[in-house]
């Protein structure tokens, strides 16, 4: 052999090795992760110890204390919190929800997030059902003095679509503006989600300054069913909605970052993260305090088996997803001049029923360069699905600096059940489905601490990509 031979197999040998200890560690987190598990321990502490954590409550205040402890109880290096300010809604009163005529019905509703409340004895007003902006538009003419029900459902359509959360949640963000230009006095929605166990599925709205802002709230799918079959079978709908909801402005909060220090290069990050807070109804168990969980057990896990990253390992609390996004904004203003150190970031925030992969965002080659990985992930917890495409709304503001972003990939037909309602609790979360995400989450992770090379960056604008 050659000297120059010699050389360049030895330093494949090195290069072997190293491959091999990344690939060993990943595995054993995932062993860890999966006979082990604190995950669900770790959730049931934030579901039942505080409950559910809407913006500027008690509950998140108290949220942000226990993200700080636990991260520090469970390892990590060092915890700060983030000052943030975050809008604070507040739902006041049970809401009331009836219909008035032809006959009396009572309604299962919530107002949705932002709204203005109606008077103290309520909104009275016939109710006029459509099924699309477009629809609405072209009878505007009857909206005048209405309540507009808006039912476009999620799932199978007659036409042999499928409709997912993307297509039918405008009627959410947006109803309240298109039904107040019609000249409507109030909008209902048709719940966004999956089943039908007559639950009301709140959720963030909008309105727009110069348009009238009228109450604004979501009805359970069986009742828009209701007000539906009454309409067609000729009858005048009559409707009642009381709410007590009002806007008290900005609150203080705060994101909790805990590091685990890079052994090599400290400077180089890699962000995990998920959303502390989450909506007033529930637990906020699926949404998100599964992917606090999983973040929380990811530094418990490299803690427990004494592992040092090549570069730093930080997770992040996010504080604000559902209602403003401030804490996602935030992390990124704070660390707009260091972006180009964070080389990647993912969000767990899609629940963990049947978690199958990855979305990737990276740029060319770097969905390709992690295969060695999805074949663990697929061998040891068949969770090896990853493909492009993917990230989460907390971590979408770091997007402008090119940094390459990943989300979770889960069941969401099982999500949407319970997304957004009373029933997000934590009873739904299944202790396997949960160890096995950490489990992935973890070795992810490793992966993108230990790799000699990073991922590929984002392009400033790539096309198609969030
Ligand atoms: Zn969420």
């Amino acid at each position: 052999m050659s000297v120059l031979a010699s050389m360049l197999s030895s330093v494949l040998a090195l290069a072997c090795a190293a491959d091999e200890s990344v690939e060993a560690t990943a595995r054993r987190l995932v062993q860890e992760a999966t006979t082990r598990s604190q995950a669900h321990a770790i959730l049931t502490e934030l579901c039942d110890g505080i409950g559910h954590r809407l913006s500027g409550s008690d509950n998140a205040a108290r949220a942000v204390e226990w993200g700080a402890q636990i991260c520090e109880r469970v390892g990590a290096d060092a915890v700060t919190k983030q000052a943030i300010k975050v809008p604070k809604w507040v739902r006041g009163e049970p809401e009331e929800f009836e219909i008035l005529a032809p006959t009396h019905h009572r309604l299962i509703g919530l107002a949705l997030g932002g709204s203005i409340a109606t008077s103290a004895e309520g909104l009275v007003a016939d109710v006029m059902v459509v099924s699309s902006f477009d629809e609405l538009k072209a009878r505007a003419a009857q909206a005048k003095g209405k309540i507009v029900l808006f039912d476009k459902a999620m799932g199978p359509q007659p036409d042999g679509r499928a409709l997912g959360y993307g297509d039918v949640v405008p009627q959410r963000t947006q109803g309240a503006i298109e039904a107040a230009k019609a000249g409507a006095v109030g909008s209902l929605i048709r719940s966004v989600g999956t089943a039908s166990y007559r639950l009301p599925h709140t959720g963030v709205m909008n309105y727009e300054d110069d348009v009238t802002k009228i109450p604004h709230a979501a009805i359970a799918s069986e009742d828009a069913d209701l007000i539906g079959r009454l309409i067609a079978a000729g009858h005048t709908v009559r409707v009642r909605m009381k709410m007590d909801c009002r806007d008290e402005g900005m609150a203080p909060s705060a994101n909790v970052i805990a590091e685990i220090k890079g052994r090599e290069r400290p400077d180089e990050i890699v962000v995990i993260g998920g959303h502390l807070d989450s909506w007033d109804v529930g637990q906020g168990a699926l949404d998100d305090g599964v992917g606090i969980a999983a973040c929380i057990e990811v530094i418990r896990l490299f803690s427990d088996l004494g592992l040092r990253p090549r570069r730093t390992l930080r997770v992040v609390l996010f504080m604000n997803e559902e209602n403003g996004l401030a804490g996602g904004k935030a992390y990124a203003e704070a660390n707009a001049g260091s972006l180009a150190k964070h080389v990647a970031a993912v969000e767990m925030d899609s629940g963990s029923f049947g978690f199958d992969g990855f979305g990737v965002t990276a740029g060319e080659g770097g969905l390709e360069s992690l295969a060695p990985l999805a074949r663990i992930l697929d061998e040891t917890i068949g969770a090896g699905q990853f493909t492009r495409g993917g990230g989460g709304a907390d971590i979408g503001p770091m997007r402008v600096g090119g940094v390459p972003m990943l989300g979770m990939k889960n069941d969401s037909e099982t999500y949407f059940r319970y997304h957004h309602t009373p029933a997000d609790t934590v009873d739904k979360v299944v202790p396997a489905d949960l160890a096995k995400c950490s489990a992935a989450m973890a070795a992810l992770s490793w992966w993108l601490c230990e790799s000699e090379r990073p991922l590929p960056r984002v392009p400033p604008k790539s096309e198609g990509e969030r």
